[in-house]
């Protein structure tokens, strides 16, 4: 099962009074917004969106809500900004101005349970697909903590719960932030370096300063716990790392080079042609320049092709191509064949 979750944009400039007060957010990113790009209109301080988590609670206040409206879960896959020291740029992983993939999810503690568990359901189905295995840490209370023991207690219990499901999992005793406990996800890639990506943190501060609220069936009103989650983090950083993970050659269903042909010579140049219509569904190249045969196969390996079809007289007359993946020869295989492949391939583990 998956969430449905209410696509949102947030404004890409706040004013600076939503990020700053005396919470952990803030202080997570005092210095963001120090050194952010700051806009001064009338003495009002703005500046470039850092996180969507204020914005989401400006949204929930206008949406006057029931206790029958809950969970409600608001997303935004949009761009965040954060004015790093420019030593600290790094490829992709660490840039200014990234997409995440964030949400955040109001609901009573009681909803805290199912959740977790479509969070993890979710994020399990989403890693899966590019082969990534996983593990997750438990972030507890600290020492100095805000909110009600037994909210604490109760949700911690639901987060250990849930993470013993999960074939590798730690948990960091007194680490979590002062506002919730928190879950970390780590991937791993083929050289087996772990990767911090997805996140679960529970808040129990952001409802109470924004004083956000919900009518319960008493007639009454209830704040309600906020959950903030994301599952790739920062997709710039996803993608550095998954690039790390395959070597460059992206999966199948989800690789810009999906298939090279590469003609003996262009006397074969109308049969390679000819196969690229009937691939016409996946990204194909011909190759029709006058490179040696092993220069253009090279070429192909170098620029991560996921399938290098040779063709010359014999795969003409017999109406076959001879089948490359990287620097294995498949063999030869009849055009029908081919494309079961291929088929096969792509819907392995496409995503979407
Ligand atoms: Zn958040």
């Amino acid at each position: 099962m998956f969430l449905i979750e209410n696509d949102t944009i947030n404004n890409h400039i706040n004013k600076n009074e939503n990020y700053s007060d005396n919470n952990e957010i803030t202080l997570d990113n005092n210095e963001i917004l120090d050194n952010n790009v700051t806009i001064f209109d009338n003495d009002i301080h703005f500046s470039l969106k850092p996180m969507n988590c204020p914005g989401h609670c400006l949204l929930y206040k206008h949406m006057n809500v029931s206790y029958k409206d809950l969970p409600i879960r608001l997303a935004d896959f949009g761009v965040l900004h954060r004015n790093e020291f420019s030593g600290a740029l790094t490829g992709l992983t660490r840039v200014r101005r990234f997409q995440q993939d964030d949400a955040h999810i109001f609901c009573t503690l009681e909803q805290v349970e199912t959740e977790i568990e479509n969070y993890l359901h979710f994020l399990e189905t989403v890693y899966n697909h590019f082969n990534f295995k996983f593990e997750v840490e438990l972030s507890t209370r600290p020492d100095k903590y805000i909110g009600n023991l037994d909210n604490w207690n109760k949700a911690e219990q639901i987060l250990e719960s849930k993470i013993k499901k999960i074939s590798k999992w730690k948990i960091n005793k007194g680490d979590g932030a002062f506002y919730g406990p928190k879950i970390d996800v780590k991937i791993k890639d083929s050289l087996k370096r772990k990767h911090q990506c997805g996140t679960i943190q529970l808040d129990f501060n952001l409802p109470e300063r924004f004083q956000l609220k919900y009518s319960n069936d008493n007639e009454g009103l209830d704040t309600p716990v906020l959950i903030h989650r994301a599952i790739f983090g920062s997709i710039e950083r996803f993608m550095a790392i998954l690039l790390e993970h395959t070597n460059g050659r992206l999966p199948f269903w989800l690789s810009p080079s999906q298939i090279s042909i590469i003609p003996i010579s262009n006397i074969y140049l109308d049969y390679a042609n000819q196969i690229k219509e009937k691939f016409n569904n996946y990204d194909v190249v011909v190759d029709n320049s006058k490179e040696t045969l092993n220069k253009k196969i090279r070429n192909s390996q170098k620029q991560c092709f996921n399938y290098i079809f040779v063709v010359g007289e014999k795969e003409m007359e017999t109406n076959t191509i001879n089948i490359r993946i990287g620097k294995n020869i498949l063999g030869t295989k009849t055009l029908e064949e081919t494309l079961l492949i291929c088929q096969n391939d792509y819907q392995k583990n496409k995503l979407f």
